[in-house]
């Protein structure tokens, strides 16, 4: 209908357009105060063993804590940050953050974490750096952290930067390990596969079958998580929602699931008096 329009639609929409320009540019700028007075906090969801349904890992998730207002969810503002390039100094700051705080558990439990990262700060010069010193600084081992990342790398000139490929191949020597995150997603999925130094596969919950009538899509999954295993990649489901959810998948052979099923993501706060249950039972 737009174009059937024609130039009337570019007249109407074009003072809307240029409004949401300038919105974008008031939240970047209240995001770079917000980021100078530390208003974010990181949230965390467990990553769970299939097999014993025992939390091995948790995924830092950023949330947004104006003063005065709700949190606000990623989505909405990781966009703008990555646009204006402010992604890169909030990703460093969740990085910090949530290496310091899931250094204890690790110690603890053994919990490892993984921190979404994204393509501007794969393209910053000083990113190996960066995550060296966070490790360095809080004492948790490399071998505890996964980073990951998105098609976003890939999607900009078809293959993935020198540089992007530099980082990821010097941190995974340091023995960080590297994920996919949101398979399934994209176009060119494959070529990730092919091309870059991974170790971890996670599955978008896009992917989930909504029971076992849904012959389709559990061939879909099944094929996926093959092809990971057959990659020898460590597989994660994500959005495993309901007991059906937890089965299938542990049945198609994927290593670990992440879902509203298991945990929504939580403050620090709450996944340690999550864990000390454990803790405690295994003193006894
Ligand atoms: P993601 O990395 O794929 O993270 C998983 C998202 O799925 C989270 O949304 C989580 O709350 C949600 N989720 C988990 N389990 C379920 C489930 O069972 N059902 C449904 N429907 N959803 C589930 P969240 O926290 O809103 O984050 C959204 C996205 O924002 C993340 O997707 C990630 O791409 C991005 N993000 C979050 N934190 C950071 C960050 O620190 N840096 C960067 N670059 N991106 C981040
Ligand atoms: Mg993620
Ligand atoms: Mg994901
Ligand atoms: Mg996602």
């Amino acid at each position: 209908a737009a174009k059937a329009a024609g130039k009337d639609c570019a007249v109407w929409y074009e003072p809307e357009l240029r409004q949401r320009q300038t919105e974008r540019i008031r939240v970047v700028e209240r995001l770079r105060h917000s980021l100078e007075r530390e208003e974010f906090v990181v949230h965390y969801q467990p990553i769970v063993d299939l097999a014993g349904a025992r939390t091995v890992a948790v995924e830092a998730l950023v949330r947004w804590l104006p003063p005065g207002e709700a949190p606000v969810r990623p989505d909405l503002f990781i966009p703008a940050a990555e646009d204006s390039g402010l992604i890169v100094a909030l990703g460093e700051w969740v990085l910090r953050r949530a290496c310091a705080e899931a250094a204890a558990w690790h110690r603890a439990h053994g919990v490892t974490l993984t921190v979404n990262v994204s393509p501007r700060q794969l393209a910053d010069d000083e990113f190996t750096a960066k995550v060296r010193r966070s490790l360095a600084d809080t004492g948790l081992p490399a071998a505890a952290l996964t980073l990951e990342i998105t098609e976003g790398i890939l999607v900009r000139e078809g293959v993935p930067s020198a540089q992007a490929r530099a980082h990821l191949e010097a941190l995974r020597g340091d023995g960080v390990r590297i994920a996919v995150d949101d398979f399934g997603t994209g176009y060119s999925s494959l070529a990730y596969l092919r091309d870059l130094p991974i170790d971890v596969l996670k599955i978008d919950r896009s992917l989930m079958p909504a029971d076992s009538d849904d012959t389709r899509q559990i061939a879909l999954v099944r094929t996926v998580v093959d092809l990971a295993r057959s990659l020898r990649l460590t597989t994660v489901a994500e959005g495993i929602e309901t007991p059906f959810h937890a089965a299938l998948l542990h049945e198609l052979g994927c290593d670990r699931g992440q879902g509203y099923h298991y945990a929504r993501p939580m403050p620090a706060a709450d996944f340690a008096a999550r864990q000390r249950p454990a803790e405690a039972a295994e003193a006894a």
